[in-house]
């Protein structure tokens, strides 16, 4: 069974990172879309949002599972059984990121290979921050994310929306 591992932040989903999920799905046995825990970062979603957001916009596809997990990636694809690690590719500023890591990955174990996808061009200028600045400004982000993060994000920012208009 071929199975891939989707890593990421998803905070919070979109369209692009969909995108990516169906054409894995249709390359692989099995995609683990996995939220990655980073202290680090502050994040507008819980993991545990993101997750349930991912595992509601995935229900279409049988071969999809969601998961989270923490510390390296190349551990986690490992312990999962899976043999690679699919990233998405847009502008060409994610190049020298993804290349360093997909290298450092490979250092770490050269048994699991990275893969990389193009982005869909409609989606070439989606990012999650981006959709998490529209959110805060009060822009039309329907179109941009599924309909379940769409309504969380609703959910999120409506009290704020309001204090403005007041
Ligand atoms: P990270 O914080 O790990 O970069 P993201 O959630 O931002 O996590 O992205 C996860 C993966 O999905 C990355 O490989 C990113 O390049 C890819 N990705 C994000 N948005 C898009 C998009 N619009 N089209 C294709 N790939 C995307």
């Amino acid at each position: 069974m071929r199975i891939v591992v989707y890593p990421g932040s998803f905070d919070p989903p979109t369209n692009g990172h969909l995108d990516i999920i169906e054409r894995a799905a249709a390359l692989f046995d099995r995609v683990i879309v996995a939220v990655a825990v980073n202290l680090r970062k502050e994040a507008l979603f819980s993991v545990e949002e993101r997750v349930a957001m991912l595992k509601e916009a995935t229900l279409e596809w049988d071969n999809v599972e969601v998961d989270s997990y923490r510390g390296l990636t190349v551990k986690y694809a490992l312990q999962r059984g899976a043999s690679a690690i699919v990233r998405g590719l847009r502008v060409l500023s994610d190049f020298e990121n993804e290349y360093m890591m997909a290298l450092m990955n490979r250092k770490l174990d050269s048994g699991i290979e990275t893969i990389f996808m193009m982005t869909s061009k409609e989606y070439a200028f989606l990012s999650s921050s981006a959709v998490r600045e529209l959110a805060e400004l009060g822009g039309d982000f329907s179109d941009l994310v599924p309909p379940c993060v769409s309504r969380k994000l609703v959910e999120k920012f409506s009290a704020r929306w309001r204090g403005r208009e007041e």
